[in-house]
């Protein structure tokens, strides 16, 4: 099955889309990459999950990605003894380390850390920013507040705090039993939830030893605000705007996404572009022209994925989300301004063999109009640095390595497949025209560009780069 565009699909997985056949439909749709939402997906329903992912990987013949999403340390207020209160601004409520139900006056904040650390003038935004709250007093077990915008608060409300730098890690207990489970059922990627500072990765690292990738969801300000460190840390990275939208000014969201786009695009991580973006079509089978828009904006930025959240979890339309997504991305990708906006943004290439040899292979492909880039990547390291090249000849990436092949689904432009390692350099030319071929990418008389690391089985030392000819045989006559 070949796409017809170069930027990847996301689709979050959930009571909308849990049966196999409808995984089916949303991978044959478009869908390259699923993820499951940990903060609504018990262990059980998560190995399910993967399970029937990794059926119709295996009906479909082609890698597809898992993404995990732990919930990170989402802060929610207790319970109240009518369910919710109502307030007005200029009302006084006060957080507090007291499990008893809250009242209009008091209500029970269960992160003790969080009383000691927020300051007088920190804002706490409730229920999204629904409520806005502004801290008068901080005794370290009790805060009291100011109602500055909003009137009503209740049970379990999500708490955020845009002004304090919390002292906690990014990982929970529930984060680290739900990493466990994830690993153990080897899902390809692990996505960190507000994440603030480089420091918050080193956890999943050390946990994590290799088995998935680690994506950084950017969706606090402190985040933003070190954006670069925290992206040479990360394997990938997601703007998350729905968070992003709470804890920083709203306006500021689109440039914000742009910088990160960017900043991820020139350290060659994949970059995802995250929440509402079709939003309407969770309750409409067409979206609003604004989202489409919102959608383009992100392919001709050379975002790797755009992602879909409820829309395709909890909506009444999924497969028509994807649908809608991918035909969004075809039309800007075939658009006569697409080329000059992505390529204005190629970053230059670093001092290694895997850019060299990338760059290389892009000019030589575009030069000669090839029909294909086929790439050896074993680590995923060079199909990484041949898609940051956002050449404008399709990728190939072949990869010895499934665990490769599926985490490589995410990023720009690669086609993945799991292929053997050839056995010497005449089986490697002969083996990328032939899947070339047969993969819909090439035909009979065309020229790829193959790059590889010579002595072959040596990951990490991509340095030859070859013009192959296709003979009518399929495989290499020259
Ligand atoms: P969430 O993350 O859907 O897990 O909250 C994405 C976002 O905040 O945009
Ligand atoms: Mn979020």
């Amino acid at each position: 099955m070949k796409r017809n565009r170069r930027v990847k699909i996301l689709a979050t997985l959930g009571p909308a889309s849990s049966d196999e056949a409808m995984i089916r439909k949303l991978h044959e749709a478009g869908a390259d990459v699923f993820r499951i939402n940990m903060s609504h997906t018990d262990h059980d329903t998560m190995r399910e999950l993967v399970a029937r992912i990794r059926r119709v990987e295996a009906a479909v013949d082609r890698p597809i990605g898992i993404l995990a999403d732990l919930q990170g340390p989402k802060l929610r207020v207790g319970k109240f003894a009518e369910g919710k209160v109502d307030l007005q601004p200029g009302d006084i409520i006060t957080l507090d380390d007291n499990p008893e139900p809250g009242d209009r006056n008091r209500v029970y904040l269960p992160h003790p850390e969080i009383l000691q650390t927020v300051q007088p003038g920190h804002r706490l935004l409730i229920d999204d920013g629904k409520l806005q709250l502004r801290a008068l007093k901080s005794t370290g077990t009790a805060i009291r507040c100011e109602v500055v915008a909003g009137t009503r608060i209740s049970d379990k409300k999500g708490v955020s705090l845009p002004d304090t730098l919390l002292t906690s890690g990014a990982l929970t207990d529930k984060d680290r039993r739900d990493l466990d489970a994830v690993l153990e059922a080897e899902v390809d990627w692990l996505a960190l939830s507000f994440i603030q500072r480089p420091e918050d990765l080193a956890e999943a690292r050390k946990l994590s030893r290799g088995r998935a990738g680690l994506l950084s969801k950017i969706e606090k300000p402190q985040a933003v605000e070190r954006l670069d460190e925290i992206i040479e840390l990360s394997d990938a990275i997601m703007v998350a705007r729905g968070d992003l939208g709470v804890e920083m000014p709203l306006e500021q969201v689109p440039g914000i996404q742009k910088r990160i786009t960017r900043a991820a695009r020139r350290a060659g991580k994949p970059v995802v572009v995250a929440t509402q973006m079709l939003e309407s079509m969770i309750t409409a089978p067409v979206p609003t022209r604004a989202e489409v828009s919102d959608v383009s904006i992100a392919v001709f930025e050379g975002a790797d994925a755009v992602m879909l959240s409820a829309e395709s979890a909890a909506g009444a339309y999924p497969i028509e989300a994807v649908q809608t997504m991918d035909r969004i991305a075809v039309e800007v990708e075939k658009d006569p301004l697409y080329p000059g906006i992505i390529f204005a943004q190629r970053p230059a290439a670093e001092a290694t063999g895997a850019d060299a040899v990338s760059l290389a292979a892009r000019q030589i492909a575009e030069t000669l109009q090839v029909a294909a880039i086929v790439t050896y990547t074993s680590t995923g390291t060079t199909g990484l640095r041949t898609a940051r090249e956002r050449p404008q000849i399709p990728i190939l990436a072949l990869s010895p390595i499934e665990a490769t092949a599926r985490r490589l689904s995410l990023v720009w432009g690669l086609h993945c497949v799991v292929t053997e390692d050839a056995f010497d350099m005449e089986d490697m030319i002969n083996r990328a025209c032939r899947l070339a071929v047969q993969q819909g990418y090439a035909r009979v008389g065309e020229r790829v560009t193959v790059t590889a690391g010579v002595p072959l089985r040596t990951p990490g030392a991509t340095n030859m780069i070859r013009i192959a000819y296709i003979g009518s045989d399929g495989l290499s006559a020259v």
